[in-house]
């Protein structure tokens, strides 16, 4: 069958397969550890489970309105308000199905064909395949140590042409960890505004932070960015809700009317009883989110204390989210040999970084509990002196 070329052209998530692979050998009995797809190991919080099975009793299981639930967008403008000091209102707010929908649909409503979107490398590995499928170039700008892996005014501005549409910024990163700060996010956004062109500031990782880093959202720092910024976020990563599929979109009105549209003709309303779920997420406690937080920050410090013991593998401490991306460039492999070999040889799942535009390093997901991490750090420290 001759398939239509925008799907020719994109690479099925890796994430995603390698999490699956993992899944289908634990179940067949095999002994793996598994840091693959980000998903924390947390049950969704009882009280939010509660909600939802509160809202299916009461008979919220019919089709909604496209663009979510009217008290979950009004929830949603409250929390962009009182985290991120973003003026928004109901109108403002698109809910989709999960963070990664949001990012569809945004590029789907901005991109013409030809359109360039700069994506600083290394990045989450569907982002220049959803720029593919809406038709759009991805410009990558690769970064390394001396910015920290981050990228700079500089390099932003030298790489946009009067074809740039959209910048694709994503703090705390995945896959490095790396947190801007505001110092760095005020020399983003002038060059944005002073050439014109769009952001959209993928924030699903903004609550999982460590060591006092402020996260600072980049169209808080003015009124000419936040004209020019797009918000990406989602319940996933905070509340541990990845099942769920609940994210959403930020943005101008017109954007967000022309993306409903798009859902409207597309996948229509989020399940309609998690949406209830999703407001009690935001209306109720947060101490949730600070107990999974502090759980990341002590797993962090144990896988990275584990690494730090492996001749041949060198990291830095990420500031946010909860991967460690470490470099594996004095062993013999590339990265898409070094995880098969690794899941083969010792039945520990890595990501590749390859896919995330860095073919020297691994992602290792420490959303995991601590008895995985050290065991799995053993096997990878065994796996790396047969290999260096
Ligand atoms: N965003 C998560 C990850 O990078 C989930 C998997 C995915 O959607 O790619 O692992």
């Amino acid at each position: 069958m001759e398939l239509a070329q925008r799907i020719t052209e994109i690479q099925p998530s890796v994430t995603l397969a390698i999490a699956a692979m993992a899944k289908a050998m634990q179940k067949d009995g095999e002994d793996i550890c598994s840091f693959s797809a980000g998903e924390p190991d947390f049950d969704t919080p009882a009280h939010i489970k509660d909600a939802a099975k509160q809202a299916l009793d009461r008979g919220k299981t019919k089709y909604g309105a496209a663009a979510g639930e009217p008290e979950l967008r009004e929830s949603i403008a409250g929390k962009l308000k009182r985290d991120n000091n973003l003026k928004y209102s109901a109108a403002n707010i698109l809910v989709t199905n999960g963070g990664k929908h949001s990012l569809y649909n945004l590029m789907m409503a901005v991109i013409n064909p030809g359109d360039e979107v700069i994506i600083p490398a290394p990045f989450w590995l569907s982002y220049p395949e959803m720029v593919k499928l809406a038709g759009g170039v991805p410009v990558i700008v690769d970064t390394d140590s001396s910015t920290g892996y981050k990228i700079t005014a500089d390099a932003l501005s030298a790489a946009i042409t009067p074809r740039t549409k959209l910048f694709i910024l994503n703090s705390p990163s995945n896959p490095s960890g790396v947190v801007y700060t505001r110092n760095e996010l005020q020399a983003l956004a002038k060059v944005i505004v002073d050439r014109d062109i769009l952001v959209v500031s993928d924030e699903i990782y903004e609550k999982i932070i460590y060591d006092g880093v402020e996260q600072v959202s980049i169209g808080a720092l003015g009124e000419e960015i936040f004209q020019r910024t797009i918000i990406s976020n989602g319940f996933a990563k905070a509340y541990s809700m990845t099942g769920w599929r609940i994210g959403y979109l930020a943005a101008p009105v017109a954007l967000i009317q022309a993306a409903s549209a798009l859902q409207g003709h597309s996948t229509s309303n989020v399940c309609t009883f998690a949406q209830y779920g999703a407001i009690a997420a935001l209306e109720g406690s947060q101490d949730c989110v600070e107990t999974m937080r502090q759980a990341f920050a002590t797993r962090r410090q144990v896988m990275l204390d584990c690494l730090q013991q492996i001749p041949g593998l060198t990291c830095a401490k990420p500031d946010g989210a909860f991967y460690i991306f470490a470099n594996i460039g004095n062993t013999k492999f590339k990265s898409l040999d070094f995880c098969s070999q690794l899941l083969e040889q010792q039945q520990v799942a890595a990501i590749p970084g390859q896919p995330f535009g860095a073919d020297d390093c691994i992602r290792l997901s420490y959303a995991t509990d601590l008895i995985t991490i050290e065991k799995g750090m053993d096997r990878l420290a065994k796996f790396v002196s047969n290999c260096t």
